[in-house]
Formats: structure tokens, sequence, C-alpha cells
């Protein structure tokens, strides 16, 4: 049997129906391109609408250049930026954080389960004040975290306490942020701005896009000068109505929610289906769409014989991420090998 989906990354699925229907309608004769188009405007406010305030929008392809050109637009270059040492913007964007800011450094803290703390982030800040260190800046937090690991609204609140104390700017990495509103039961207004985030990257492609995320400015004075910092990073779209049309369809059609909450789903499913298993267990607790799992070599390459992909090197353990789409057909096809495999190696009868 040759899986007919695969659960190595939320990035496998293709676009969800909404996405799409909203391109097709955008593809309608000519607009004007660089964002001055009713596409753009109507994707912007869908998202001021979501977002429950004012707040300067744009919209780029990818998260790397969210994440950078955001992080770049609170910091001087000789600025650092406080993060986990797990976080996307440290181990997968080679670099790109440090080179669209002329260098400000990361400041990665070592963060078991992938989340900062006030106690970390103070730590850090306050480590050194001569002028031989990068001055921090600006922190940025993974929402979910890179191992599906959501934060509480309390736990940032109290982040956000701290950088106000130290007057640090707090970035919120949400390639993945729709999961955890989902997941936390809360709207994007409570997940981010009104427990202090100053900039979210709020990711579009792993919600059911083909390509897009949108940059979301609170702190209006962050935002100067971002088209240009767009523009030069080659992020600025010429037909922007493609990138723009999506959100409107995903947002006012709600399926931004509804897909974030199959996909959490899934995952939950999943993980209740392989529970107790002999040797195997959850690596982290599964908040949002993904279970990562300890589990003897022997399995993990028995999974990989029945055609199954998946990283290993993520945390230390095998991840599964499910998407959008996810078939519950074959999250438990995949239970049931893992199941096989795990009960073959510890010789309980199947
Ligand atoms: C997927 C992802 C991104 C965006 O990655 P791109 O490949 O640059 O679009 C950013 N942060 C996190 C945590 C992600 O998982």
């Amino acid at each position: 049997m040759i899986p007919q989906q695969q659960f190595a990354s939320d990035n496998y699925a293709g676009i969800c129906p909404e996405a799409m229907a909203a391109v097709t309608e955008a593809n309608q004769g000519h607009a004007f391109s660089y964002g001055d188009d009713v596409w753009t405007e109507k994707a912007s406010n869908a998202l001021r609408t979501l977002f429950e305030r004012e707040c300067d929008v744009f919209f780029v392809f990818n998260g790397t250049a969210a994440n950078s050109l955001a992080l770049a637009s609170l910091c001087y270059s000789y600025n650092g930026v406080i993060c986990a040492s797990s976080a996307h913007v440290e181990t997968d964007e080679c670099g790109a954080p440090e080179f669209f800011s002329n260098g400000s450094k990361l400041l990665n803290v070592p963060s078991p389960g992938g989340k900062l703390t006030p106690e970390s982030i103070r730590a850090i800040a306050t480590s050194r004040s001569d002028i031989h260190f990068p001055k921090p800046r600006a922190v940025t937090i993974t929402q979910p975290n890179e191992f599906g690991v959501v934060y509480s609204l309390d736990e940032i609140r109290a982040i956000s306490k701290v950088c106000r104390e130290l007057g640090l700017k707090l970035h919120m990495d949400g390639a993945r942020l729709a999961n955890a509103c989902a997941s936390l039961g809360c709207s994007p207004a409570e997940a981010t701005w009104r427990a202090g985030v100053d900039v979210v990257c709020f990711g579009g492609t792993k919600n059911g896009m083909a390509v897009g995320e949108a940059i979301v400015f609170f702190d209006r004075s962050l935002s100067a000068d971002f088209d240009y910092r767009c523009k030069q990073a080659g992020q600025l779209a010429s037909k922007m109505r493609f990138l723009a049309a999506p959100w409107v369809g995903m947002l006012e059609s709600g399926a931004w929610r509804r897909n974030a909450e199959h996909a959490n789903a899934c995952a939950r499913r999943f993980a209740a289906r392989i529970a107790g298993l002999p040797q195997v267990r959850q690596a982290f607790p599964v908040d949002a769409n993904s279970v990562f799992l300890h589990a003897p070599q022997e399995v993990l390459d028995g999974l990989h014989r029945r055609g199954w992909h998946f990283y290993s090197f993520i945390g230390g353990a095998a991840r599964f991420m499910f998407a959008w789409d996810a078939d519950p057909v074959w999250v438990d096809r995949l239970a049931d090998d893992l199941a096989a495999e795990a009960k073959a190696l510890a010789k309980v009868p199947a």
C-alpha cells in the first residue's frame, strides 16, 4: 500500500477550496499592480477586522522573509534579537534575519520544550550592558512553537510584561497562528496584541494557501518604510492581488479557523490512537497540529519501509504534521502501521 497522504510536513498539502476560489475570482481582467488593487485593500481590511483594530498590513511570499523583514524593522544593525535556540529564525532561515537586518544578532537561549520564559529573557537581556555585546532590542516567540507546543495567553502576557520593562519589542512568528488560536479557543486579537505582541507574522501557507504570509504591525510606529524593505528584499509582488485574494477568501469564509481546527483534531486523533504502544511515547504535548514521538529506531525504520515519510531531526524525535486536509483514513493507517511495528518489536500479538 502506497500512502496517498504523508504527514512529514503540513506544507505537503495543496490549496484549500476557499483560497483557490478567491484566486479564481481575483483572476478577472486587469487590476492595478504592486498592491494598489482592490484585493490588497480588501485583504488588509479583512485582517484589520480579524484583529479587531487598526494595524499596518503587508503581504510577502514566505515566512522566512516575513520574520526577517519584521525583525529587521525592529532593530539597528548593532541590536540583538532574543529567541529560543530551537526557533525557526535561528535554525531554519539560513541567517536571513541577520542578513536583512545588516547584522542584528540572534541571541538564542537554550529552551527545553522550545519556549522562552520571562526569566530566560531577563537573564540574557541583563547579562551584559557593555558596548561589546549586541544591545537587546527585540524578542521573538513562535506560536505554536517548533515542537507544536502552544504558549498560553498568560505566558505571552508575562513575556510581554518583561519586554515592556526592559524596552524590548515583541515579535511573534505565527506561521501556524491559526492552529494556536484554535487550540486556545481564543481570537487572533487575544492571541497577539491584547497579550502584548507588537508585530505578528501570520502564516497563510500552512493554513491552506498556495503561498503567502501577512505581516501585521500593531505598533504602527515600527512599520515605517516597511514597503521599501519588502521591495528591496524581492518580496513586493507585482501581481499582488494573487497574494492578497486568498486572505479574503480564507478570512471571510472562516476557513482559516476551520482548517486549523481540523488539523489539530487530526493530530489529537493520531495521538489518541497510538497512546500506550510499547516503547512509543510523546516527546511534547499535542497542543496543535503536530505529534512528536520517541520510538525505537527499528520501529521508525519499519514505518519508512512501509512508505511513510517523516523527519526525525527536529526536537530529537519523529515528527508528524497534520495539514488542513489531513484525511482521517490515512491518519488511522499511519497509526495502525506504527502500532504494528511497535507491537512486532515488542513481540506483542497484533
Ligand atoms: C514554516 C515555518 C515558517 C515559514 O517558513 P518558509 O519556508 O520561509 O515559508 C516560519 N516559522 C515557522 C515556525 C515555520 O514552521
